[in-house]
């Protein structure tokens, strides 16, 4: 087919530079009409992309030194062609997730809806702003639907939430939100320096250093102990609250947790509250602490909150899986007497980065919890988001995903959603058991995630005493990396080291499978575990004859 003479307009702007001839038509091109420009840009950009050819869990690199590199980075003088820019701008995800990938499994990493990422991506090119309503229009609106939905499933019929740029940010509103609630005059007198925060020993991070963020400092984020993947104990609760009133401390907030990325770790909504509730009561407190659910993994569940057991087990047809979901609503039920909770659209609600709310209970954060500012009805033009939220300016497309996915699957969706991924957890569970190097360590976790161990039967033969599982069990993992930024096709599984030694039942390490994967059936998985298990085996005969050497591996944070 012949192309239009548009067509060909376009197919010259991306070869040639941008020149006196055409600097007009590039900055005039996004007029919100030539749809067929962008989509020619983005294709133009993706088959570089394409051209890399990856099938794997990760786009292959080769290691570099960032001083070498900027050493020679500069503007260049003149400018390129789009078709050069882009060749050399897909290098951006050399190193990268690739989450389509069959093989990808690390860490909660979803492939987002084409819907939430078009909408995201129209938020862009209509360049919206959040900042307020006279200015983003509606957009203030939407981010406060997705709210109100959210809300709405635990019973919450006046949640008002703030749209932010992921789930540490949810936690910084929560504790800022805290610091409001108790002492009204903070925003501007600062933060009375009798504040602590409590939260539980398995709770995410990143809250120490959102404390230190806030200018409260890391060390009034106090943590309880616990000695089950069950979450706190109303005793430890208890104890660590009394302590804190002796040392003359006001409790501002206990963020709890709402289901974490391994053991699923929450705590009960109802044993929290009362406990508390006990507490300010006996102490005759003149404040109660406010209550957060970090539930930015576990707002998944609140779409099964008041369902029955065999309700569940309607859409499921897997007992384990019922039986999963029970508990965790069960731990879930009373979360509409806490101040807020948290979603993170980017982790298990199918949207692309960022895509997290903050949703409280009442308006408070956004009005500043003055009295009367409370009752008032709040009209177009009324509200001015930069007077509450850390940023000024602040971009839709977090909003524009959510509100987008929400609407695409509806709650019987998300419902399914989260079926699908325990499904798909219980095949590679059932493929693992059928080989028996392998022993999954987290049977009794509620979430999807598998932690399993290796057993490396040749190298424990040939070593003997000397076997060292956790060890060797690093450097397998090391060889495991190493291949797949090769470019090699194996899956991206990663390590916890020494498992629930924070509970005191230490495990010794274990390899994390995060299966993002929705209808993943029985062969597929069965491959995937074998082709672990051929990993395993071709390690072992590396070592032993010498072509490898145990060797330890450091690791970050983002896996806890
Ligand atoms: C991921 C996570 C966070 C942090 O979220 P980001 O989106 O990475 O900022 C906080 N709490 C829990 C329980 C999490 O799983």
């Amino acid at each position: 087919m012949s192309k239009t003479f548009e067509e060909k307009i376009i197919d010259e702007n991306i070869h040639s530079p941008i020149n006196n001839q055409n600097i007009k038509h590039e900055f005039l091109a996004n007029d919100g009409n030539n749809f067929n420009e962008f989509i020619k840009k983005l294709q133009c950009a993706h088959e570089y992309i394409q051209d890399k050819n990856v099938l794997g869990a990760k786009f292959p690199i080769d290691s570099f030194c960032y001083d070498d590199i900027l050493r020679d980075s500069a503007m260049p003088p003149e400018g390129r062609t789009s078709n050069e820019v882009f060749k050399k701008f897909a290098n951006i995800l050399d190193g990268a997730f690739r989450p389509q990938s069959q093989s990808s499994v690390f860490n909660m990493v979803p492939t987002p809806l084409f819907d939430a990422t078009a909408a995201a991506t129209l938020m862009q090119i209509y360049n919206n702003n959040c900042i307020m309503d006279s200015y983003g229009g509606k957009s203030i609106l939407y981010e406060q639907q997705v709210a109100r939905s959210i809300g709405r499933l635990i019973g919450w019929e006046n949640a008002y939430g703030i749209s932010c740029n992921g789930g540490k940010l949810t936690l910084y509103y929560a504790i800022k939100s805290a610091i409001l609630k108790i002492d009204v005059n903070s925003p501007q007198k600062g933060i009375p320096n009798d504040l602590v925060i409590l939260t539980a020993e398995g709770a995410h991070y990143s809250l120490e250093h959102t404390c230190s963020m806030l200018g409260l400092g890391a060390d009034k984020c106090i943590r309880i102990p616990r000695n089950s993947t069950d979450g706190i104990s109303s005793q430890a609760l208890k104890q660590t609250f009394i302590q804190q009133i002796k040392n003359k401390k006001r409790v501002a907030a206990i963020i709890c947790c709402g289901g974490t990325t391994l053991d699923f770790v929450s705590d009960h909504t109802q044993l929290i509250y009362s406990a508390v509730k006990e507490i300010v009561d006996q102490y005759k407190l003149d404040y109660f602490p406010y209550l957060h659910l970090d539930s930015v993994i576990g707002w998944l569940w609140f779409t099964f909150l008041n369902k029955s057991d065999d309700e569940i087990q309607a859409l499921t047809n897997h007992q384990n899986i019922t039986r999963k979901i029970s508990i965790v609503i069960n731990k879930f039920k009373d979360v509409k007497n806490f101040d807020s909770v948290a979603v993170d659209m980017h982790k298990n609600g199918l949207c692309p980065y960022s895509s997290s709310f903050f949703i409280a209970r009442n308006r408070n954060i956004i009005t500043g919890n003055v009295e009367n500012e409370g009752k008032k009805k709040l009209s177009y033009g009324n509200i001015k988001a930069f007077e509450y939220t850390l940023e000024n300016s602040r971009p839709s497309t977090g909003v524009a995903s959510a509100w987008v996915a929400l609407q695409r699957l509806g709650i019987s969706g998300y419902r399914k959603y989260l079926i699908e991924l325990m499904s798909s957890s219980e095949k590679i569970k059932q493929a693992l058991k059928h080989k028996n190097i392998f022993t999954i360590m987290n049977e009794s976790s509620l979430g999807w995630e598998i932690i399993f161990s290796i057993s490396f039967t040749a190298l424990k033969i040939k070593l003997g005493h000397a076997y060292d599982a956790n060890l060797i069990s690093e450097s397998f993992m090391h060889y495991i990396w190493h291949e797949i930024e090769k470019g090699k096709t194996l899956p991206n599984f990663s390590i916890i080291k020494n498992f629930r030694k924070d509970i005191k039942q230490d495990a010794g390490h274990g390899f994390i499978i995060y299966c993002m994967q929705v209808g993943l059936d029985n062969k597929s998985a069965r491959k995937m575990v074998s082709q672990i298990s051929k990993a395993v085996h071709q390690f072992e005969r590396e070592i032993l004859n010498g072509k490898l050497t145990l060797i330890k591996v450091s690791l970050e944070a983002p896996i806890r």
